[in-house]
């Protein structure tokens, strides 16, 4: 008898065909995020067999568990829009409802659209029926499926046990480029020599009056406070923001650093730190600034939010000085304003502005090519989302919601020009991809 090599991240066709077979179709997008629900909405609309599977029990990704705001759809400095399509259409679904308002940015990041999370959740699941996409949650991805160096699909786990999903194309959306580490596809990793951004845990007070302590005064009190000692306070500035919800306020206050999110271990330990500070916050605010002192803890994110993992080495890889430049790029399938927003630097956070490279925002912005999409030497794959090809500095700027959407609908369009053309997705003809997102509504 051979022995066959167990490999615990890829099985070939074959040891696949063990599997019950859950899908055959053209693009199976995993990962319902951000990147992940807009590449699968933009395949199907392309007319594609697609399939979105996601390991939580709704979609949104971090946008529905830890946040409430899209940033990088403006470019600070200048009123002018720079995302559009797929990622408008939700903030208009989202807006025609009465689940969301622009706010302009005290501090940083330029004008965001502040949402009702709970309301994000049902436009995506409106998003992907309509266009017919076939969404499983609860169903994580586990093995890659690879005929060599071209992937084919994946194994999943889902409440009925393993099953086989073979696809023409597969666009890894799951933020930690969890596909991509398991098709063998070049990775830049968190390790200990490497600053990593910091983790969050947000959270939600109830029963505040934000106007009563302006931005500036609550990061005064968070240093004061800080520094004398009484409160363990990592992070002394971050948000505290109005929502949808009258009297309620959402967090981004708590750190978590030195964590490499990749590690069991590390990620489990950091849930429990991440709580431990919010409680903490909670005190300081309760006990020490205006307008906080009936607040109470209305919810925590079920999940620590995490900013950087693993990411591409892709046939691009995005610079701090494509970014500070404001570089253009014949194969751009998505524009990117937002500063470079490095929280890996100690208590404060780092601004860097695009076209600026210092702290003066110029409402400039830059192009993302698609190559920062596409494995070096490994086929079937697009990457959309955090996972992108990209440097740590240039992931800091490139990283907002509003990108991830419009680089979830390039892979999208793109997965589905591959798969209706049988081409390989690597080569995908740029003015054909790039006209059709045009069509869509994209803003390049
Ligand atoms: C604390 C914090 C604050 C931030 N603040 C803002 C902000 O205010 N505004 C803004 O625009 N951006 C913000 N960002 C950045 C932004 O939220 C993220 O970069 C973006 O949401 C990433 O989107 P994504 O689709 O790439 O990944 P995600 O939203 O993380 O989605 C990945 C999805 O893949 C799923 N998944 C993972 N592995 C598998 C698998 N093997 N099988 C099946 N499913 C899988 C996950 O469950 C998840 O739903 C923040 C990030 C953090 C962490």
């Amino acid at each position: 008898m051979t022995l066959v090599p167990f490999d615990p991240v890829r099985v070939t066709p074959e040891e696949a065909g063990r599997y019950p077979l859950l899908w055959d179709g053209d693009v199976a997008v995993i990962g319902g995020g951000s990147a992940g629900a807009a590449a699968a909405v933009a395949a199907a609309r392309h007319g594609r067999g697609t399939l979105l599977v996601e390991s939580a029990a709704c979609l949104g990704g971090t946008g529905t568990a830890v946040l409430d705001t899209f940033y990088g759809l403006y470019a600070p400095g200048g009123a002018e829009r720079v995302v559009g399509g797929i990622a408008w259409e939700v903030c208009r679904a989202l807006t025609d409802r009465d689940a969301a308002f622009e706010r302009l940015n005290t501090y940083g990041a330029g004008t965001g659209v502040t949402y009702d999370p709970e309301v994000l959740k049902v436009v995506w699941d409106e998003l992907a029926r309509g266009a017919g996409v076939a969404v499983l949650l609860h169903a994580r991805a586990s093995r890659v499926v690879m005929d060599g160096d071209t992937v084919c699909g994946v194994l999943i786990e889902t409440v009925a046990g393993p099953g086989h999903i073979r696809a023409r194309v597969v666009v890894d959306a799951t933020g930690d480029a969890d596909i991509a580490w398991r098709a063998g596809c070049a990775l830049e990793r968190p390790r200990a020599d490497r600053v990593v951004q910091p983790l969050t845990q947000t959270f939600r007070l109830a029963g505040v009056d934000p106007v009563r302590t302006t931005t500036a005064e609550l990061h005064r009190l968070m240093r004061e406070h800080g520094d004398s000692g009484a409160y363990d306070l990592p992070r002394r500035e971050g948000s505290a923001h109005r929502t949808t919800a009258p009297g309620v306020v959402h967090t981004n206050l708590t750190r978590v650093h030195g964590v490499d999110p990749t590690d069991p271990w590390q990620l489990s330990e950091a849930e429990a730190e991440g709580r431990r500070q919010s409680v903490e916050y909670v005190r300081f605010l309760t006990e020490r600034v205006p307008g906080y002192e009936r607040a109470f803890l209305a919810g925590a994110a079920p999940r620590i939010g995490v900013r950087e993992s693993r990411r591409l080495i892709g046939e691009y890889v995005l610079t701090r000085d494509d970014v500070l430049s404001a570089r253009e790029f014949d194969d751009a399938v998505a524009r990117c304003g937002a500063p470079i927003e490095d929280h890996a630097a100690g208590r404060d956070t780092i601004w860097r502005y695009v076209g600026s490279g210092d702290t003066t925002p110029t409402g400039r912005s830059y192009g993302v090519p698609f190559r920062c999409l596409v494995p070096r030497r490994v086929d079937g794959l697009l990457v959309a989302g955090r996972c992108l090809s990209a440097t740590h500095d240039a992931h800091a700027s490139v990283r907002s919601m509003g990108q991830c959407m419009a680089m979830g609908q390039a892979a999208g369009t793109a997965a589905a020009q591959a798969a209706a053309g049988g081409t390989r997705v690597r080569s995908v003809d740029m003015a054909t991809l790039r006209e059709r997102l045009v069509v869509d509504g994209a803003l390049l």
